[in-house]
């Protein structure tokens, strides 16, 4: 029995009415994925919301920083932020992955990069 690979091809995406991140309501007007900082390893250095700073803020009360909006700077200026970034944490990602992520962050524990270890 042989098997017609051309069928792949022609079958119907299994995403195609999945969001693909170029709606407007995700955030994706301006680029397919979302900008993310994994806050567990950032380290607070504030590199990339000196470069992309419509985009990156600090968190005033653990010092990581946190994408703030999806829309606030060109895709080649966040590239630049996350190519300053010195422990590589952040990240391109799916739009639908947003939630999931944010989730996840919400359950860590986490302590201010700057504080000594017995505060
Ligand atoms: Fe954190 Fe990286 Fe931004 Fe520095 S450049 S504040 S380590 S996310």
């Amino acid at each position: 029995m042989t098997f017609d690979s051309s069928a792949a091809f022609e079958a119907k995406s299994y995403q195609e009415d999945a969001p693909n991140g170029k709606e407007p309501t995700l955030g994706g007007k301006l680029r397919e994925k979302a900008v993310w900082v994994d806050e567990t390893k950032c380290i607070g250095c504030t590199y990339c919301g000196s470069v992309a700073t419509n985009t990156f803020v600090m968190e005033p009360d653990l010092g990581r920083a946190r994408a703030i909006r999806q829309d606030g700077d060109s895709t080649e200026l966040i590239q630049e932020a996350i190519d300053t970034c010195p422990v590589d944490c952040i990240q391109w990602v799916n739009f639908e992955d947003l939630d999931d992520l944010r989730a996840k962050l919400e359950k860590q524990e986490f302590r201010s990069p700057g504080l000594p270890p017995w505060t």
